[in-house]
């Protein structure tokens, strides 16, 4: 059976999803699909996901944000980085930011997929447990063979978007190289309670064998997100609660510990590899790669879906221009796309790997230097409003339609 769309999307994530119903309300057809059948259900610990002012003016401009913000959000209104051990420390606020009621906001993300999906119409065709066998490109755009249930089917578009994640099945079929390393860390997430709740706060903990970051809920609860070698993971991850719990204390020092007061109780944990990918074209021909099929980024900045729907937000730009038009499939299209992209994920991985590179060294004179640089940036009101621009999302908007 052949079925015909204007563009098939594949990867029903929340930058897959996003991309689809952009599209659909532009007027597009669009076929999305999805190895894994949808599921909102509640996860243990929760998928937890800071976005920052940029992603919620996005999502809100799609309609979206007042439904998600309805399912529970933590706010961000004020940031406080530190090396535990070290001098220097920087605290940013939402109040510097003039119109923005918070730097960022934490959500689960179960809740933005299922309030992106809700808004699907019949301009979005769903496959889900479908897996893509292959495609092949000519000059009129793409056929895809898929697997389901029900047999295989052929699914041609003038466009084929990989939002597959991580391990793109469309980036590699393609045959798009990636550069960038495995951090050889793992990321442990949790969930925490504290004695004296979060006040909107947002800490960011950097230690030389991994950052580590604690993120407020919409319960008072933190959501952790630690950084470590995959020996201290596999030891962190076999303690009980009390044995994490005193681990965690530690880690964060005196100064975070007085703020937050006793960690009350821990949640489930859960870990995840974490490395820099980074494709070296996100366009080939009608094959566009978005998300993190393009990118994927270290997690302690909190930047990595933020980029994602920068991707979607930019390519939904493109094709809205009248230039664009029905064409998708002129070569003008991913290659605009591509060259769009290209520096803002170059600035935000470049920027991470810096950032992770810096507090990386034990050497007493570069620990002197960065609490120094910590100091200086807290006292210098450009590089503090800048660097306040980019987390919360607002300094990378410039060229977007709102
Ligand atoms: C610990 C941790 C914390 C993070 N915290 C933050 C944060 O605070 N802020 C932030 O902005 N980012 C954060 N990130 C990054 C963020 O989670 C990702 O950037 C984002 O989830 C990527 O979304 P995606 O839709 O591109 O990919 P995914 O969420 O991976 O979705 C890919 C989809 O494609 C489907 N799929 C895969 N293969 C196939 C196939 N062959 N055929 C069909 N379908 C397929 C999958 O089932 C899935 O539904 C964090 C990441 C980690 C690991």
């Amino acid at each position: 059976m052949k079925k015909t769309y204007d563009m098939v999307i594949v990867g029903a994530g929340v930058i897959g999803s996003a991309l689809a119903l952009d599209l659909a309300k532009q007027g597009y057809n669009i076929a999305l699909l999805d190895v894994m059948q949808p599921s909102f259900a509640p996860t243990n610990p929760e998928r937890v996901i800071a976005l920052n002012e940029g992603s919620a003016r996005y999502l809100d401009k799609l309609g979206l944000w007042q439904d998600i913000l309805q399912q529970g959000a933590g706010w961000i209104k004020h940031i406080a980085v530190s090396e535990p051990g070290n001098a220097g420390k920087m605290d940013m606020s939402h109040q510097a930011l003039n119109d923005a009621p918070a730097l960022g906001y934490v959500l689960e993300i179960r809740h933005v997929l299922q309030a992106i999906q809700k808004q699907f119409s019949s301009s979005v065709t769903t496959f889900y447990g479908a897996r893509c066998l292959g495609f092949f490109q000519d000059e009129h755009g793409v056929s895809l063979n898929i697997h389901m249930a029900e047999g295989e089917q052929t699914i041609e578009a003038s466009l084929l978007v990989g939002a597959d994640g991580t391990n793109s099945f469309v980036r590699k079929y393609a045959g798009i190289q990636t550069y960038g390393w495995d951090h050889n860390r793992l990321g442990i997430v949790a969930s925490i309670q504290c004695e004296h709740g979060h006040n909107d706060t947002a800490y960011e903990c950097f230690k030389e064998d991994g950052p580590l970051a604690l993120l407020p809920l919409d319960d008072g609860r933190f959501s952790l997100v630690w950084s470590v070698a995959p020996k201290i993971g596999v030891v962190l991850l076999s303690l009980n609660d009390e044995g994490f719990k005193h681990a965690l204390a530690r880690e964060v020092g005196s100064e975070v510990s007085e703020k937050i007061g006793r960690l009350i109780s821990v949640g489930e944990r859960a870990s995840f590899p974490l490395e820099l990918r980074i494709a070296k074209s996100f366009a080939q021909q009608h094959v566009l790669l978005v998300g993190n099929a393009a990118h994927t980024i270290h997690p302690i900045a909190g930047q990595g879906m933020n980029l994602g729907l920068r991707d979607v937000a930019v390519l939904a730009d493109i094709l809205q221009q009248n230039w664009a038009g029905k064409g998708l499939n002129k070569p003008i299209v991913g290659q605009t796309y591509a060259e769009q992209r290209r520096l803002d994920t170059l600035a935000v991985a470049g920027f991470t790997e810096g950032v992770l590179e810096t507090f990386a060294s034990s050497f007493v004179p570069q620990r002197w230097l960065r609490g120094l640089g910590l100091n200086a940036m807290q006292n210098t009101p450009f590089c503090k409003q800048f660097l306040l621009q980019q987390a919360a999302g607002v300094g990378q908007q410039v060229g977007l339609k709102s």
